[in-house]
């Protein structure tokens, strides 16, 4: 009898995101493969979907801007043959680590997803880029529906990351129009949870870091700034969603329930009451987005999706996993 078990690819799979879009798989039945050079993710996350994914799993160490040939052509055939999906998650997501790695965060939006896509149709499998909110860059629209194009500054500090995901969608359609394929993107904003890098920079993980070492909450400007923050549980949700529908435009993906800095701040502040935090006040980084809200009506009615974690919920899960995590 044929082997029906299907299977699927992650770029990034041993990051935040991508770790647990293998684990929502891996639960599902699917065998996963999991592709990451490690250069932003926190290490255990491989021991823990090698744990998690016994048999059903390989990790493949590789840059995925390079040629997939020398890994791929290798995988076994059974495995190739059932690829559902090519996921490209592969990118740091952080302001400070896409700075630091800005010409790689620009060529594994670009070249990597390139690759994906090839590969994708070689394989015959529907490849899903994970774009993100940072496309609508400094928004002069809020919140932000899908059909606004956005306000972002092609030579800052944030354009190696905001740019190079604008390229990516334009390359997923142009791909999509002229090879006439069925690729497809989620723009994704500010997810937290368990497994994110403790010193990958982003506020949350910060700010639960600061609270746990009982050290200040620093905050950037005013703290006036907004976001809106989705727990992981309920994003993988959405991108599961979004990748078994044959949905091609853009979908945003994210918590409606819209922040200031500083309100996140005093929740962390009073989830750790018993250490009278303090918080101090630092510059704030160039060209960062003063207000960041999704419109998520598409989601909402093509999807049959919208978040259910509330903040506070979410913040208290990945709490408790950072008390049982090495922070060094
Ligand atoms: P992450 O840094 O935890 O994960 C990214 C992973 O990609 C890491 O494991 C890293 O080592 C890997 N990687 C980077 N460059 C690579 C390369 N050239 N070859 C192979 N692996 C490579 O970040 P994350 O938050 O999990 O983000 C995952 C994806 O989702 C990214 O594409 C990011 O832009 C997108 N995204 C995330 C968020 C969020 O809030 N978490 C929001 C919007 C978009
Ligand atoms: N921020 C902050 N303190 C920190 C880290 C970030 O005040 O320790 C602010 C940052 O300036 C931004 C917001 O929090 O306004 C979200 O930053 P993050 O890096 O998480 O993601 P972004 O949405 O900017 O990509």
């Amino acid at each position: 009898m044929a082997n029906k078990q299907k299977t699927v690819l992650v770029t990034g799979g041993c990051g935040f995101l991508g770790s647990h879009l293998c684990e929502s798989h891996l639960k599902n039945g699917y065998r996963v493969i999991a592709v990451d050079n490690f250069c932003t993710s926190n290490r255990s996350n491989e021991n823990y979907l090698r744990d998690a994914g016994g048999e059903n799993i390989i990790i493949v160490e590789a840059d995925v801007t390079e040629s997939w040939s020398s890994w791929a052509e290798s995988l076994p055939t059974e495995w190739l043959e059932s690829l559902t999906h090519v996921f490209h998650f592969a990118s740091p997501a952080s302001p400070p680590l896409y700075q630091e790695l800005a010409i790689e965060t620009m060529w594994v939006n670009t070249i990597g997803l390139s690759n994906a896509l090839n590969w994708a149709d070689k394989l015959k499998a529907r490849c899903i880029f994970a774009s993100t909110s940072e496309i609508y860059g400094d928004p002069e629209v809020h919140p932000q529906p899908e059909s606004y194009w956005g306000n972002v500054n092609t030579i800052g500090i944030r354009s190696c990351y905001d740019e190079a995901k604008r390229f990516g969608e334009s390359l997923l359609f142009t791909h999509n129009w002229k090879k006439k394929t069925k690729h497809g993107l989620v723009r994704i904003f500010n997810t937290y949870g368990p497994r994110m890098n403790p010193h990958d920079g982003r506020v949350v993980i910060n700010f639960l870091v600061q609270a746990i070492q009982g050290k200040d909450l620093t905050i950037f400007g005013d703290g006036s700034q907004t976001r809106s923050f989705c727990y992981v549980n309920d994003l993988v949700d959405g991108i599961r969603k979004y990748s078994t529908s044959d949905i091609t435009t853009p979908i945003n993906l994210g918590n409606p329930t819209e922040f200031t800095i500083l309100e996140l701040a005093e929740i962390v502040q009073s989830m750790h009451s018993e250490k009278s935090l303090k918080m101090t006040f630092h510059e704030c980084p160039k060209d960062d987005p003063k207000l960041r809200r999704p419109d998520i009506s598409q989601a909402k009615e093509k999807l049959s999706w919208e978040p259910k974690v509330d903040l506070k919920i979410g913040l208290q899960r990945m709490a408790d996993w950072l008390s049982k995590t090495t922070l060094d």
